[in-house]
């Protein structure tokens, strides 16, 4: 078996509505498909974590890492991501090359799924669960003149959507987070998880400041509070507050995670699969937190190909720690407008708060290229 074809599909569709969170503003999303078909006609699908490069990750991806793989056994996972991650070790190691790698290596696992005709969370080692508690990812800002009641309205649709945790940004200032985190909390009440993403908006000072009240209101997690870089201040924030503090959606493999853990910055790490490093190194870095007692909670904010994959890669996680009523194990559910959720044939089934793993072959879903196609950046 050999693979003949590696092309990457960087995709752009607008939003009807922008939205903002701590950092800037969205008037459009991107994504980056990658397919890779091998000599006997199998197709494989990755998806990369990319915001606006994913032009620049196609350039990439097809001039310099398809050259290699091209002719090569698409099985050998674990060698052909040694090999690409070594040949860019000297300038990459983070951010678009590892970004391009994690696409290529969500593709062949759905090749080595369908080769074998198995999902790939069973090739995984099988998986714990056949479900995921979703949450929702929503409660971002628009323009809006009444800022306040939009998040609420927003917040009680998620709850009667069914779900029991919902996760709000924040990072617009202190106090004015406060005024929201309170009342988003008035809102669903006590028996709704609530989480905060500050998206690193602060530092050390005013990300104790507003934990202080997080403490007060009682959130389920404190996410992104400070850069991450400053694993320092990580650990001072988490040092000073009593609610568990969360992590590493802009953190890369098992090496990048091995800071963050090991330095006792967090004490849930967010690996993105789709640019940390893929499948592969998602359960590396997993393992990792695991060895430390920390969670492992994935970020996901992709296509319908990334949360297929993050799916499996969350059936495969064991909870941490295991007892009889464990915390779950949650799948991050993005909740703002995207076309390029929708590009399968098949839609991922989400009933009464939980997110089905798809039972099928590799990913479990198959991508339909028609509907790429209005969304192809030229
Ligand atoms: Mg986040």
């Amino acid at each position: 078996m050999q693979i003949t074809d590696i092309s990457a599909y960087p995709l752009r569709c607008e939003l009807e509505r922008p939205f903002s969170y701590s950092q800037k503003w969205f008037t459009h999303r991107t994504a980056l498909l990658v397919k890779i078909t091998t000599d006997d006609g199998t197709v494989g699908w990755g998806d990369v974590f990319c915001h606006d490069a994913g032009p620049a990750l196609a350039v990439l991806i097809e001039r310099t890492y398809a050259p290699l793989l091209k002719g090569r056994n698409p099985l050998d996972i674990a060698v052909l991501w040694d090999m690409i991650y070594n040949w860019t070790k000297d300038y990459g190691q983070k951010g678009l090359t590892t970004a391009a790698l994690s696409g290529i290596d969500i593709a062949l696992w759905d090749i080595f799924g369908k080769t074998t005709g198995l999902p790939i969370s069973q090739l995984l080692g099988g998986a714990f669960r056949d479900r995921v508690q979703g949450y929702a990812t929503g409660l971002y800002r628009v323009q809006s003149d009444d800022v306040l009641n939009h998040l609420v309205e927003e917040a009680r649709g998620y709850v009667e959507q069914g779900f029991r945790a919902v996760k709000m940004k924040v990072g617009f200032g202190v106090q004015e987070d406060i005024r929201c985190v309170r009342a988003i909390r008035q809102a669903i009440g006590h028996g709704i998880d609530l989480m905060v993403d500050a998206n690193h908006a602060y530092d050390v000072p005013s990300a104790i400041r507003l934990g202080r009240v997080l403490e007060e209101v009682g959130v389920a997690w404190f996410e992104e509070p400070v850069s991450p870089e400053d694993i320092e201040g990580y650990c001072a924030v988490r040092q000073a507050l009593d609610i568990p503090i969360a992590g590493g959606e802009a953190e890369f493999t098992r090496y990048g995670f091995r800071r963050f853990v090991c330095a006792g910055a967090v004490d849930i790490v967010q690996p993105d699969i789709c640019i940390a490093g893929g499948i592969s190194e998602g359960i590396k870095i997993a393992d990792l937190a695991r060895t430390w007692h920390v969670r492992c909670l994935p970020h996901v904010w992709g296509t319908a190909v990334g949360l297929a994959a993050s799916l499996h890669y969350i059936a495969a996680l064991p909870d941490t720690p295991p007892s009889l009523n464990p915390q779950p194990m949650v799948l991050e559910l993005d909740q703002t407008e995207h076309a390029l959720r929708h590009i399968t044939k098949e839609p991922i089934r989400f009933e009464n708060g939980f997110v089905h793993v798809p039972d099928g072959p590799g990913l479990g879903v198959e991508v339909d290229e028609s509907r790429l196609m209005p969304y192809l950046i030229d």
